[in-house]
C-alpha cells in the first residue's frame, strides 16, 4: 500500500470509528423498545407499581448502554445508578420511580432537558370488553422511546457543550409525582435549565397537520419552536389550541417555574386516548422514524449553540 493510499485509508477509518455528527434514529430500534414497553407483559405500565419500576429500570439500562452518566439514586454501596425512587405513600409500590440519564456537557453551566412520562393506566378489571390491560403505546411509550433514542443518537456525537437531562418520569398519569419530585429537587439549579422539550403521544400521525410533521404545544409562546423549526426540525404550531395540551402534560409545572419548556406530539385526538386499545399494532413506526429523526440534527444545534430561548412578550404562563 503506497503512502497516500495509508493515509487515505486511516482518515476514513478513524472518520468511521469517531463519527462527528450523531446518528440517524434506526426504525428497528423504535420498534424493540415499543414493543417491549407497550407489551401485555409491562401491565399497563400503572402508575406507581412495580411494573412503572421495571419500565424506568429498562429505560435505565439503555442510558447505561449509551454510555450517560447515572443521574438517579445512590445505593448503599455509592453506586450511582440511573432509577430515583420517589415515595408516594399512596402508591401501590409505595413509590413512583424516574429513570434519568445525563450528557455531560463541556459547559457545566448550562443544561437541556428532553423528557416524557413513562408510566401509563395499568390494568383496570372494569374495562368494557376482554382487553383489561392499557397498554398506552402512543401514551406515552412513544414519549418515552423518543427519549430513549434521542440519547443513542446524541450519545453517538461529539460532546455536546450544554449538558443534557434524560428524564422519563413516573406517575404523571395518577398525580404528577415523578416530575414535582424531579423539579423542587433539580441536579442542577432550575435556571440552568436552557429548555424542556416534552415528547407526549408521537406514535401516530396528525391529520391536521403536514405529512411527517409534528407539533409543538405553545409554539406561539416562546421563539424556540420557530428556532428548531428554521434549523430543519419538522415542527408546527399545535392545531388544536382548543385542547390547552401546553397546560396538560410535564412541560407545565416546569414552565410556571420559568423554564422554557413545551411538549412536542402529533396526537391527532384518536378515540384510542386513555383506552385499552392504544395498542403497539397502531403505532406508526415509519412516522415516527422520519419525524423523529428530523429532530436530531435541531436538538443537536441547540445544544451546542449560544441560543437561549425566551417567552415572547406576554406569553409566559402564569399560575391561573
Ligand atoms: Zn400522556
Amino acid at each position: 500500500m503506497n503512502i497516500p493510499r495509508l493515509i487515505f485509508t486511516l482518515v476514513v477509518s478513524l472518520l468511521l470509528a469517531f463519527p462527528i455528527n450523531a446518528q440517524s434514529i434506526r426504525e428497528q430500534d423504535i420498534r424493540a423498545e415499543l414493543g417491549f414497553l407497550a407489551s401485555d407483559a409491562m401491565q399497563g405500565r400503572g402508575s406507581g407499581t412495580v411494573f412503572e419500576r421495571i419500565a424506568a429500570e429498562y429505560i435505565g439500562s439503555q442510558f447505561r448502554q449509551f454510555g450517560l452518566e447515572p443521574g438517579g439514586d445512590t445505593d448503599s454501596a455509592g453506586n450511582k445508578n440511573f432509577v430515583q425512587r420517589v415515595p408516594v405513600e399512596s402508591a401501590p409500590s409505595g413509590a413512583t420511580w424516574n429513570a434519568i440519564g445525563v450528557l455531560r456537557g463541556s459547559d457545566p453551566r448550562e443544561a437541556i432537558m428532553l423528557s416524557a412520562h413513562l408510566d401509563h393506566l395499568g390494568v383496570n378489571d372494569a374495562a368494557p370488553g376482554d382487553d383489561k390491560i392499557f397498554n398506552g403505546a402512543d401514551d406515552d411509550a412513544s414519549g418515552s422511546v423518543a427519549v430513549i433514542e434521542l440519547a443513542r443518537a446524541l450519545a453517538t456525537g461529539k460532546k455536546p457543550r450544554r449538558t443534557i437531562y434524560f428524564v422519563c418520569f413516573g406517575s404523571e398519569e395518577r398525580c404528577g409525582a415523578g416530575s414535582r419530585h424531579f423539579i423542587d429537587n433539580p441536579p442542577v439549579p432550575l435556571t440552568q435549565f436552557v429548555a424542556d422539550l416534552q415528547f407526549e403521544m408521537l406514535g401516530r400521525p396528525d391529520e391536521k397537520v403536514a405529512a411527517g410533521t409534528l407539533w409543538l404545544t405553545g409554539f406561539e409562546r416562546s421563539d424556540l419552536g420557530p428556532v428548531l423549526a428554521k434549523n430543519g426540525a419538522a415542527l408546527v404550531a399545535d392545531p388544536h389550541p382548543e385542547q390547552h395540551f401546553f397546560q396538560r402534560s410535564d412541560n407545565y409545572p416546569l414552565a410556571l417555574r420559568g423554564v422554557i419548556a413545551h411538549t412536542i406530539s402529533s396526537f391527532g385526538l384518536h378515540t384510542d386516548y386513555h383506552r385499552a386499545s392504544d395498542d403497539v399494532l397502531k403505532i406508526d413506526f415509519p412516522f415516527m422514524t422520519r419525524s423523529l429523526n428530523s429532530l436530531v440534527r435541531p436538538i443537536q444545534w441547540l445544544v451546542d449553540s449560544d441560543f437561549r430561548p425566551a417567552w415572547l412578550p406576554g406569553q409566559a404562563p402564569v399560575r391561573g
